[in-house]
């Protein structure tokens, strides 16, 4: 049985279920494995968002979105019929879950600000449309001067470089937390780690290796990235999670990035722990904390796995929040 005391030498250095099961986090295999069996989700048509902010625009980018069975593990410590209650009384399906993805674009001043990139053509077939959508709401490649990355799961870093081994946006720099980036690039620690956990780090390699230093560029999750867009510490997810605040003229968005999963299961009930926590423990406890910050500072919220447009506002309902997307 599935046990929800994860213990952190688990995780970080030796095997155990947890381990596994976070490992599912590439995403990629999952997807070709399970589209077979339960049909092939349906990408939006237009998959960008604008929204304004005091002086600032920020623009919702769709990447896809990916499919996969709805295991008993998707939610550690909840049982599978509860969480199947929680989707059908959303209107949700039982048998699958659909998992989107969407990065965000800061458009203040002249500065291009990308959070997160999708996978270029590193993923399914159901995924890499931000390029195209980056280009429908009028802007190139070439404009994004900073591209800022909140963990390194796959589904976030990938579109970083393609497929060829170029740099996916060629005159950006890219930031990254100092956190995460030391615990993915420690040899030791991907030699030591299980053989699943193994494609993970060699993956961080593929897509940062060979950037000079003065373009990759480390943050201190707490600190200002940008004039008027602040990171933040979300440790848990992954060991460096962060996520980042953008205010102009007293308006607040939040990029929350993986602080939840979707948000019909993970803000309704943000003690569930999603497979893919690396820390539940510390995960649940900056969710809960997060959450109630926004609530509280009444900030729009974005995050890369909420249903599209990814924007809106959390509500508290019951002993968790609700999602609700901007119209
Ligand atoms: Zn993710």
């Amino acid at each position: 049985m599935e046990t929800s005391i994860i213990n952190r030498r688990d995780l970080f250095i030796g095997g155990g279920a947890a381990t596994v099961a976070y490992m599912a986090g590439s995403f990629m295999p999952l997807i070709a494995q399970n589209t077979a069996n339960l049909g092939a989700p349906s990408v939006v048509q237009v998959g960008f968002r604008k929204q304004k902010l005091g002086d600032m625009e920020i623009i919702a980018l769709n990447d896809g979105v990916g499919r996969r069975s709805l295991a008993a593990e998707f939610v550690r410590n909840a049982p599978l019929d509860q969480v199947q209650a929680a989707l059908r009384e959303q209107n949700l399906p039982t048998e699958y879950i659909d998992i989107p993805f969407t990065a965000f674009l800061v458009v203040s001043g002249s500065r291009r600000i990308l959070f997160d990139t999708g996978f270029a053509d590193n993923g399914g077939p159901t995924n890499g449309r931000l390029m195209a959508n980056l280009n429908a709401a009028g802007y190139k490649a070439e404009d994004i001067d900073t591209v800022v990355i909140s963990h390194y799961h796959g589904d976030h870093i990938n579109g970083i470089r393609n497929k060829a081994g170029q740099l996916v946006f060629p005159k950006a720099k890219i930031m990254v937390p100092t956190v995460e980036h030391a615990f993915w690039m420690d040899d030791a620690r991907m030699a030591a780690a299980p053989e699943a956990m193994k494609g993970a780090f060699a993956n961080v390699r593929r897509v940062l290796k060979d950037i000079p230093a003065d373009q990759l560029m480390q943050f201190e999750p707490g600190k200002d990235i940008a004039p008027g867009i602040k990171s933040m510490a979300a440790f848990g997810h992954t060991p460096g999670h962060s996520l980042f605040v953008v205010e102009s003229k007293g308006e607040k968005f939040a990029y929350i990035a993986d602080l939840t999963n979707i948000p019909a299961l993970f803000a309704r009930n943000p003690d569930w722990q999603v497979q893919f926590d690396m820390d539940p423990n510390a995960a649940r406890d900056v969710r809960r904390k997060t959450f109630d910050m926004i609530v509280a500072d009444k900030m729009m919220v974005g995050g890369y796995h909420f249903p599209f447009p990814a924007f809106g506002r959390l509500e508290r309902l019951g002993n968790g929040f609700d999602f609700k997307p901007v119209a």
